[in-house]
């Protein structure tokens, strides 16, 4: 046992401390959000059986309580989290995964984990002996890894990402985080190499050893289906995201997507598709350059019209209309679906093209929701939670 005050350590978009009761506050909220969707249609469908990977924050964790609060499913959860150690905390996604374990112990629910690298042939092993023991099969995969390295296990080449644009010097708008003022940001093209590391980490051949592991072990249930997720946003972010080297990353993703849906049809009778989620606060978002000031401002718009979703919403989105026992997939004409619909229609597109260009230091407060995008970050770490005691020492261990 051991007790602090746990304070916030913050730089930029790091954090380097976590309170344990807020991040736990924060998953039994996004429970609830869950338990509130459920319906008629996820009552009585026969329990399901899901390994999300990349469990422990953002989408994969509220896709893991999706399953979880409203399909009462099994989850065994992989994720690259440091645990506490003696008087040090440990990393946020440590304790919503002890939060939400505890949820599933009380829920009479499965939940088994595997914290390590997730892109190591050893993790996969690990797991693949879980699934089997703990679920016996598996009816989803949900795969949202985000990292900015990764070691290849076959060749133990390892990639380095880069978030820049590709063939021409990316000149746009940015906030600076730590001293809260709008800049111009000068992003030069990224090398080869960058392309090529950055296609190494976030492309789809992790997704392909997972699915060869899974496929070869027996463990994808019949019509069992992987879903990977993936980023478009509007054209005004496409010069550092879809265009640059992340978005040559994401759209390897999807033709490995494509390719391993191929293989599960005649295999499995099973479906691999990738869901376009849309932006959102996470520690992975909080790094690139250009989309905590677009997310400010997405927010604010986004609440005025009644359309704001946060990851949890979105996954419930996805298992009430796409994925869950029963449903039929809606796909675009590239066989993705499309929970960013809300995020890129017209009416919110026009006001952020509108607003974008006008934004400035003097008036981003009012233009954008920053100060809601700052506490979201916070949150994330489980700081300004409410109800969360704050001057109070808190328990540091937790069970996962
Ligand atoms: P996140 O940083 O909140 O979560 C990343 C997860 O990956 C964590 O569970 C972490 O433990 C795990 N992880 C990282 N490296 C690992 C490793 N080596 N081994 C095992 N686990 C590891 O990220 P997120 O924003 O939720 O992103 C998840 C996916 O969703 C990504 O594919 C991202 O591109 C996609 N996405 C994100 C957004 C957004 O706005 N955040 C929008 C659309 C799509």
């Amino acid at each position: 046992m051991a007790t602090a005050v746990v304070e916030p350590r913050i730089r930029g978009f790091i954090c380097t401390t976590a309170h344990p009761a807020g991040c736990a506050s924060n998953v039994n909220a996004q429970i609830q959000v869950a338990r509130a969707a459920r319906s008629d249609r996820t009552n009585g469908t026969a329990p399901l059986r899901v390994l999300v990977i990349g469990a422990s924050t953002g989408y994969g964790l509220a896709a893991r309580i999706a399953a979880g609060a409203m399909y009462g499913a099994g989850t065994v959860g992989v994720f690259f989290e440091r645990e506490s150690s003696g008087t040090r905390c440990g990393t946020p996604g440590f304790y919503n995964t002890a939060a939400y374990h505890r949820y599933a112990m009380e829920s009479g629910l499965v939940s088994a984990n595997v914290n390590g690298d997730a892109y190591s042939h050893e993790i996969k092993r690990k797991t693949v002996e879980l699934v089997a023991s703990r679920l016996g099969q598996v009816d989803l995969v949900v795969y949202s890894l985000a990292s900015p390295k990764r070691t290849d296990p076959d060749t133990g080449e390892t990639y380095q990402s880069v978030l820049s644009p590709i063939g021409e010097t990316y000149v746009g708008k940015t906030i600076d985080l730590n001293r809260e003022v709008i800049n111009e940001v000068t992003v030069e093209p990224a090398s080869d190499e960058g392309i090529r590391g950055t296609v190494g980490v976030m492309g789809g051949d992790d997704l392909r050893q997972w699915s060869e592991a899974l496929l070869d072990a027996g463990l994808l249930a019949d019509g069992a289906r992987i879903v990977p997720f993936s980023y478009i946003g509007p054209a005004l972010t496409w010069p550092i995201y879809r265009s640059g080297t992340i978005g040559r990353a994401k759209e390897h993703l999807e033709g490995t997507t494509k390719a391993i849906d191929g293989q599960l049809r005649s295999s499995i009778g099973g479906r691999a598709m990738v869901s376009v989620n849309k932006a959102v606060i996470t520690q992975a978002s909080a790094a690139i350059p250009v989309v905590p000031l677009y997310i400010s401002l997405l927010y604010r718009i986004m609440r005025e019209h009644g359309l704001h979703e946060d990851p949890i919403h979105q996954m419930v989105r996805l298992f009430n209309d796409h994925i869950g026992p029963g449903r039929t997939p809606a796909l675009d004409g590239e066989d993705r679906i499309r929970l960013d619909d809300l995020e890129l229609g017209d009416a919110v597109q026009r006001e952020i093209d509108s607003v974008w260009p006008t934004i400035t230091t003097e008036n981003f407060r009012a233009l954008t929701d920053y100060d809601a995008y700052k506490r979201g970050f916070r949150q994330l770490f489980g700081f300004e939670v409410d109800s969360v005691a704050y001057d109070e020492p808190v328990e540091l261990e937790a069970e996962i």
